[in-house]
């Protein structure tokens, strides 16, 4: 379901409150109608007409500046109908809508791809691909915090697309190119730079991925160093998840992106997979059951608690309170004579 975005205070403003309770209810009906349609604020007149709080007196209202000098709340479009003044300044057009969602497949797709991310990490190591900082896998706000980005942002989810990058270059570059955000792809580090970059630590090439471009050079294949590095912050390096875990790590992380916004009102869930990843991982392996885990989720999501209803239930706050929901649980399964 899409949402129509409103300033808490528009009701107030004189132009809304000189309307008509009809006219009011035709504006609503309209502004909806550009919202479902995504028609980027227009509304053609036989549509108008359609509309249940329709009359010619009410739309005559809406096309009337409140005061001389004033916008009018719809502006007339010769030959068509009408534009909702302002629509695009508090919605998002058509077109940013479908780049958002485009995205945001992305984003889960990339989510799903542990081999993916997997490789890139093998490939770029711990340096952005833009401006060659050491990145942050535990900064998750600050410019250096790590990300992923999309070199090309329509190209998907391909390692070939997909570079290591701080936030704050991931931020200024946007939803564009480099080319086009003048930036400079740097190269992938070579295997001496790899190798000084992480100490000399467990570069080992899973074999089983084979992607092209990883380049790493024999004698690191025949290494007999212990594990493979998944999470390369600056203080900590943890082994790669074996696939079962990191797969119900993914699913979670998506399932909880899915419930927030289901009981967060529509409200946007900013998605930090790469941060929440590896505590994803140590969720599910606390809980192996993922139907309870999920259950956690709800309860965290929707909890009066003041600890937690003052924050912004991130995914890093379900995992301080997974426990405390989970006593919680218990306690009510208890009471219910629910058998575990
Ligand atoms: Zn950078």
């Amino acid at each position: 379901m899409a949402w129509i975005k409103l300033s808490d205070d528009y009701n107030d403003h004189p132009k809304f409150d000189c309307l008509s309770d009809g006219a009011f209810r035709l504006w609503h009906q309209a502004i909806g109608f550009c919202r479902k349609f995504q028609t980027d604020g227009l509304v053609p007149l036989a549509t108008v007409r359609k509309f249940q709080s329709y009359s010619p007196k009410r739309v005559t209202e809406l096309v009337t500046p409140w005061q001389p000098g004033a916008s009018p709340l719809w502006v007339k479009v010769e030959g068509f109908g009408f534009r909702l003044h302002d629509y695009l300044i508090w919605n998002l057009s058509k077109e940013d809508e479908n780049q958002q969602r485009a995205e945001s497949k992305q984003r889960m797709a990339l989510g799903r791809d542990v081999g993916v991310r997997n490789a890139l990490h093998m490939r770029d190591g711990v340096k952005c691909r833009y401006c060659g900082i050491v990145v942050s896998w535990t900064d998750r706000r600050g410019p250096r915090g790590a990300t992923y980005d999309h070199v090309d942002p329509n190209g998907g989810s391909l390692i070939e697309n997909l570079v290591i990058a701080c936030r704050g270059c991931n931020s200024r570059k946007g939803c564009r190119t480099p080319d086009q955000a003048s930036m400079t792809l740097l190269p992938p580090p070579s295997n001496v730079e790899l190798r000084s970059d992480l100490n000399r630590t467990q570069v080992l090439p899973d074999k089983s991925l084979n992607i092209s471009g990883m380049d790493l050079d024999p004698d690191l294949q025949e290494s007999t160093a212990i594990e493979k590095p998944f999470f390369r912050g600056e203080r900590r390096l943890e082994p790669f998840p074996p696939d079962d875990i990191a797969d119900r790590a993914a699913q979670l992380l998506e399932k909880y992106a899915e419930l927030f916004q289901k009981y967060r009102r529509g409200a946007k869930y900013h998605r930090r997979d790469a941060i929440d990843f590896p505590k994803a991982c140590e969720l599910v392996r606390t809980w192996t059951d993922d139907v309870r885990l999920e259950k956690l989720v709800v309860m965290v999501l929707t909890t009066d608690d003041p600890w937690v209803s003052r924050t912004d239930r991130g995914f890093g706050i379900f995992v301080v309170k997974a426990s405390w929901a989970d006593d919680l649980l218990k306690q009510w399964e208890l009471e219910n004579g629910v058998t575990v």
